[in-house]
């Protein structure tokens, strides 16, 4: 048994990722300001530090009181509109918090370190599917973020040989197949909880961002990944690092669907309709964002388990028809309880 420090582990991926850790019979400690995290998304029996990453001295205490095998960084600023309003803010906090908590990992012995990247990093690629040889150009100052964290890494990588894993998320999407988690984001800006949202009467009509874009139906199309399959990259992630020193992974399906899909399947699924209506397209966003999985595959052995579009959905809204308010829904509570 191993023991690892998941920082946003009661976000959306990265309380996916604890789930997966503790099947696998590991020990987590979870540390998150709940500023978007949930408690209630963290299990029973689980460590949860209330605590802000720029906190340097409560964050050294966490290290000072356990002995860790591993830290997962999801917690970050992760909006790109937001990012756009706040750029500086995003690259200070986003590349501070990365720096400060690798250095408390190195001073404590702790050397492997997986950070949540993004595709963002790749702007608007120049072919599809998208590798890791793509070229790196960020067009948010989010994407911008992550990648200042990247290259931060890079500097502890070669000098105090910390084991780092750069894993570039494409859309992570779905729930917890078991329905013991799911997305619940203040504000949402993510499509598919969006579009249940709509089918459940529950948010305000959707807004398709862009009808005339060069794809077969005109909308965007990208690479949604189930959130349970992202949380085993990391797992397969963690293993590979005691072989190799340094690793980067597009983690995506490697499908693309459209906005106009994903409609399509919510209706489908759910037997609603998600009311709609098409709006201008929102600055920043390319056509076709698809990841190409290839290097995962080979070099972690991952396989998406929830490939289809259909999959992704179906347990996105099992979860959200039984939590309409999300964690704060009653059935959440009592499961948490
Ligand atoms: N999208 C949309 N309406 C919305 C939110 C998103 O049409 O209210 C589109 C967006 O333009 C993109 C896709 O859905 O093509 C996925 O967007 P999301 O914000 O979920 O993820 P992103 O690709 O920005 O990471």
């Amino acid at each position: 048994m191993s023991r690892f420090l998941i920082t946003g582990g009661a976000g959306y991926v990265g309380s996916h990722t604890v789930l997966a850790l503790r099947e696998r019979g590991e020990e987590v400690v979870v540390l998150d300001d709940l500023r978007q995290g949930h408690r209630e998304a963290v299990p029973p029996g689980v460590e949860l530090v209330v605590a802000d990453l720029s906190d340097r001295k409560q964050v050294k205490e966490v290290f000072a009181s356990h002995k860790f095998d591993g830290v997962l960084h999801f917690a970050a600023l992760s909006l790109v509109g937001e990012s756009m309003r706040e750029p500086m803010r995003y690259m200070a906090e986003n590349l501070s918090n990365t720096l400060w908590l690798a250095e408390a990992a190195v001073k404590a012995g702790c050397m492997r370190f997986v950070l949540s990247s993004t595709a963002a990093l790749f702007g608007f690629p120049k072919y599809i599917p998208i590798d890791e040889n793509a070229e790196i150009a960020p067009v948010s100052a989010y994407g911008e973020s992550k990648l200042m964290a990247e290259t931060g890494l890079k500097w502890a990588e070669r000098v105090h040989g910390l084991r780092t894993a750069s894993l570039r998320y494409f859309n992570a999407a779905g729930a917890d197949p078991q329905g013991r988690l799911g997305e619940d984001h203040n504000p949402e800006t993510h499509l598919i909880p969006l579009a249940i949202n709509a089918a459940l009467g529950l948010g305000p009509e959707l807004t398709v961002f862009g009808t005339d874009y060069d794809t077969p139906d005109g909308t965007c199309i990208r690479d949604y990944v189930h959130v349970t399959d992202l949380a085993d990259a990391h797992l397969r992630v963690l293993d590979v690092l005691n072989e190799r020193p340094s690793v980067r992974y597009n983690v995506g399906n490697g499908n693309g669907y459209s906005v106009r899909e994903v409609i399509e399947t919510v209706q489908r699924v759910s037997g609603r309709k998600v009311p709609y209506r098409e709006g201008a397209r929102r600055p920043g966003d390319p056509a076709v964002l698809v990841a190409s999985n290839q290097r995962l595959r080979e070099e972690t052995g991952w396989q998406p388990r929830h490939e289809s579009l259909e999959d992704i959905i179906r347990t996105a809204w099992a979860w959200r028809a039984a939590h309409p308010q999300g964690f704060s829904s009653p059935a959440a509570k009592s499961e948490a309880a």
